[in-house]
This record gives C-alpha cells, structure tokens and sequence, in this order.
C-alpha cells in the first residue's frame, strides 16, 4: 500500500451530479463506495467534503448578506454534506465519525485532534465538517490544514477532470496533462491546484498533493494501491 492515511478532499460541488443544486443520491452512493473501496484495503481515510453545491460564503454580498454570515453558512452548507456523505457510508457498512469546526453537538462530534487519530486507529472514516471553523478559509485549507494535524500521507483531491493540465482542458483542447510537477512548478506557471492558503500550507509542511478524477470508478483504490493516477504535486 503506498498510502497509509489519507485525507480525501471532495468539492461540494461534485455532490451535485447532473443537478443543478444540491445533493444527488447517486453520487453519494457512488463515493460511498470509492471511499468503502479505500477502507477495504486497509488504508485510514480522513474525508473533507465542501459545500459549494448548497452556499459559498463569496455570494453573501452579492445578495446582500454579510461576508462573515455567509461563510458561516457555507460551513454548515458542508456539515450538511457531510451528514449526507456519513450516511451514504453507513448504508455500506463503513464505521464512520463526523467531527465539526463548529460545535453542533446533537449532530456531530466536536473536532478534537487526538479523538480523530483514535478513531482514525479503528478503522472508522473520519470526515471533518464545518471547515476549520472560522470565516474567510475555504475547504481546501481545512483539508491541507486537517492532514498535516493528522500527519496523513497525502492530500487526495478528488475533481471531475483527471490531474492538472498546462491550462484549463475545458477551455483549451491544447492542454497537457503532468503526472508529476513540483509545488515550486506549481507556483512559477501559476497554476490551479488549490486556493493559495491550502496549496501553502502543503508545501510548507511537505504534504504531496494527488489530483485526480473521482468520477472514474476504482480510482481512489488505485492510487492507495501506488498506481499512477493523475497529478502528483511534491517537492
Ligand atoms: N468556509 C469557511 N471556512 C472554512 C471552510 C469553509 O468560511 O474553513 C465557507 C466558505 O464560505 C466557503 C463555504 O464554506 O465558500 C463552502 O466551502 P467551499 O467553497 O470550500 O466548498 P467547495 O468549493 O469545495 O464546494
């Protein structure tokens, strides 16, 4: 097994499906299994899902909300995920823990490092909901931020396109794909793995990052068995 622990990190978004908001069951289901697949072969999985498909705190002033509120909604817009995510798993047969940035004590635990590790010990998924808790982070620095407290492996960043391409291959048909580029690299061509905070973070505490298509069956099985799926970003 190349990676022991892993902290996947899943877009709120990618929850959506073919819909326009929301949750769609189906893809629930779907990672439920990716993620039982992962717990079958041993690995320790973490999970941090976001919740872009329900509120992102950046619309609030649009529509004439307050920045701050708006985020806080946007953390619980990922507790409510994360519910959805827990029972999915547990449908499969996968022990699970949900633990919160914010305290919601009926629904979650709260987030205590040494009580994810434990849990982590025990084969249960741990995901982290609510962020980090507080307003003006994103999802991707409460994963970055999570797997360095937990000293996972690697970030596994789940996506709908298969790695991290020369520009974007929605836009651009030209682009090429890199299976292995460097946090350095990463910086100079300014590429877009992850908000600046999250992508930091990594690279200053050394966490390789994976980005990788979730939407392709057995691929989070393969990338914790050592093959090469997607992009590998490292020193
Ligand atoms: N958020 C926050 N602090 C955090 C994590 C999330 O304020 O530590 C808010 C923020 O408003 C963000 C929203 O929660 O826009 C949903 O998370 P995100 O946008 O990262 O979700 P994703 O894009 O992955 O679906």
């Amino acid at each position: 097994m190349r990676f022991k622990r892993i902290l996947l990190k899943l877009s709120g978004e990618s929850l959506m499906g073919e819909q326009q908001y929301g949750i769609d069951t189906n893809m629930l289901v779907q990672y439920a299994q990716e993620i039982k697949s992962a717990i079958d072969l041993g690995a320790q999985v973490a999970v941090v899902i976001g919740g872009g498909n329900i509120f992102r705190g950046v619309q609030a002033e649009s529509v004439g909300l307050d920045r701050v509120q708006g985020d806080y909604m946007g953390m619980l817009a990922t507790v409510i995920n994360s519910m959805a995510l827990q029972s999915a798993l547990e449908k499969n047969g996968v022990f699970t823990r949900l633990l919160s940035g914010i305290n919601i004590q009926q629904v979650c635990e709260p987030y205590i490092r040494r009580r994810a590790l434990r849990h982590l010990e025990k084969g249960r998924v741990v995901i982290f909901g609510a962020g980090i808790g507080s307003p003006y982070f994103t999802t991707d620095s409460a994963a970055s931020l999570r797997a360095i407290e937990i000293e996972a492996d690697v970030v596994l960043k789940g996506t709908r396109v298969d790695g991290i391409y020369t520009a974007d291959p929605e836009k651009d048909p030209s682009a090429t794909r890199y299976t292995d580029i460097s946090f350095e690299e990463v910086f100079e061509k300014g590429l877009n793995v992850m908000d600046m905070t999250a992508f930091t973070l990594c690279k200053e505490n050394n966490l390789p990052i994976v980005v990788f298509d979730i939407n392709t069956r057995g691929n989070l099985a393969r990338l914790i068995n050592g093959e090469k799926v997607g992009t590998l970003v490292s020193m």
